[in-house]
């Protein structure tokens, strides 16, 4: 047995382990196992594949690195040569056409939005913004302009018209960024690319944003541990799981200090505000973006609002560990925790 610790590493603080996966290696005939690790999106990210062979799993791994860089230089912020920096510079002027993938994941973005009652908002960049010099300076962001940066902060202003396949950002300043989204959408367009290039199972683990599909070699589902937000060299439950997502967003990973209070990198878009009273959430749904999205807004919404929506939701579930370090189920998280260890 392999225990292999998938750490995440970024940001601005001290930065642990979210997800463990323990895998079996005792093989079955005929499958191989290969795992393939680089540095994508700001984040660790690594590919596991079985496949019939190992030019077939090396092959397959190749193309869903090839395809992550694509995702990564159409949606990045950060690039000046993406659609999304595009769409940033033309804020407040003429519709930008933008690709089709593009426009389909702002439309979706936009759902989830709506459905969290902009809990989830793409367009929070000016206020981040603002908290990521603070995290700098060690200064709070001064009411003035956290007032000017809160006033850009709205997914209701992004313009889209599906006919022209166009988006547009209405007002001057406004900003798009994938940060809660983008690591779970790279993860399913991975798996998408290694089932079809012959991989009868593998994890995607983007940066902390894990896609599983098919089984082990030795045809076992996948078992992934999950570490304790508060000891992150325990796990304190174990997921089997075949085709799901597991995703944490967690404040242990990426906060910043100032004046000895504790601020998350997931900013409250309704208050302007980094979320206090989450220390972490993990969302499990078939859907690696949509488990992104929603770890994010679950994070923002808090224990109870955040769970309510968890549980309407069919085929979603989540734990939520609050800031004294309580750990909140959803309604139907018992059917895929198959061991836990509870401090
Ligand atoms: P992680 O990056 O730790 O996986 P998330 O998926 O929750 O965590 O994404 C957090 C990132 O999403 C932040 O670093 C920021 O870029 C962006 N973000 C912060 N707050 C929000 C929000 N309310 N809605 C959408 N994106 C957000
Ligand atoms: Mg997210």
């Amino acid at each position: 047995m392999v225990l292999v610790l998938a750490s995440r590493t970024r940001g601005l603080a001290p930065c642990l382990v979210g997800a463990l996966s323990l895998t079996l290696t005792a093989s079955l005939a005929g499958a191989v196992t290969i795992k393939s690790g680089r540095a994508k999106m700001g984040s660790p990210f690594e590919v596991t594949v079985v496949a019939p062979d190992e030019a077939k799993a090396w092959g397959a791994a190749e193309a869903a690195w090839t395809e992550i860089d694509r995702i990564e230089a159409l949606i990045s912020s950060w690039r000046e040569s993406s659609e999304t920096s595009a769409v940033n510079r033309a804020a407040g002027g003429d519709p930008v056409a933008i690709s089709k993938e593009l426009f389909d994941l702002v439309t979706r973005a936009l759902k989830v939005s709506r459905l969290t009652e902009g809990a989830f908002d793409i367009t929070f960049g000016p206020v981040g913004r603002l908290w990521e010099a603070s995290a700098e300076t060690h200064r709070l962001p001064d009411e003035e302009s956290l007032r000017a940066a809160r006033a850009l902060v709205g997914y209701e202003a992004i313009e889209l018209d599906a006919e022209a396949l166009t988006v547009r950002l209405a007002k001057p300043g406004m900003r798009i960024g994938w940060g809660a989204m983008g690591k779970g959408y790279a993860a399913n367009r991975a798996v998408a690319v290694l089932r079809a290039a012959g991989a009868s199972g593998g994890l995607v683990n983007a940066g902390g944003d894990l896609v599983a599909f098919g089984r082990q070699e030795d045809g076992q589902p996948w078992k992934i541990g999950i570490a304790h937000p508060l000891e992150p060299d325990r796990i304190f439950a174990f997921f089997e799981i075949e085709d799901q997502a597991i995703v944490t967003s967690g404040d242990y990973e990426r906060y910043v200090e100032i004046g000895g209070e504790r601020y998350a990198h997931i900013i409250d878009p309704r208050s302007g505000r980094p979320v206090r009273g989450v220390r972490s959430v993990t969302v499990v749904c078939p859907d690696g973006e949509l488990a992104d999205a929603l770890a994010t807004a679950t994070f923002v919404l808090g224990v109870e609002e955040g769970l309510a929506l968890i549980d309407r939701l069919r085929g979603v579930e989540a734990m939520v560990v609050d800031a004294e370090g309580r750990i909140h189920y959803s309604q139907n998280l018992e059917s895929f925790i198959r061991e836990t260890a509870t401090p």
